[in-house]
């Protein structure tokens, strides 16, 4: 599944393992991804692939546990999801938002709220369910 930000410096592709109503979107209830209406998806053993055409515009936000750079283009403010180093490598979760076929992937929606886990509780938990990710920066 392709996607992206709308100026096109910032391409995805999803590889999924499942069909698509077998995953389950999840909501976040920050302000950062209310304000954007986000919907997160997620496959441990899928592949997520990131190619940037100029990153001098890619913003990397941290919040919280500054764990995780959450990849903004700063030409449009498009989002595609945040990326973590966790201790099975580096994963990613995806913004169905950004992929063309997004809303196929949104039979289930779960909110969800992680603000009592530890640190390590989490990067585990997204060294289990996130997805690996590869980074392609080409200028
Ligand atoms: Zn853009």
């Amino acid at each position: 599944m392709i996607g992206g930000c709308r100026c096109g410096n910032i391409s995805v592709e999803l590889t999924l393992t499942q069909a698509p109503e077998a995953y389950t979107a999840r909501r976040c209830l920050c302000s950062f991804c209310t304000e954007r209406a986000v919907l997160y998806v997620s496959d441990p053993n899928g592949l997520y692939q990131i190619t940037i055409a100029d990153d001098a515009v890619v913003e990397r936000k941290r919040f919280g546990t500054q764990t995780a750079d959450f990849m903004v283009c700063g030409k449009c403010d498009g989002f595609i999801g945040a990326v973590c180093d966790t201790p099975t490598g580096r994963r990613a979760v995806v913004n169905l938002k950004c992929l063309s076929e997004g809303n196929t992937l949104t039979t289930k929606i779960q909110d969800f709220d992680y603000d009592a886990e530890t640190v390590e509780q989490r990067l585990a938990r997204r060294g289990r369910n996130w997805t690996p990710v590869a980074v392609t920066i080409k200028g």
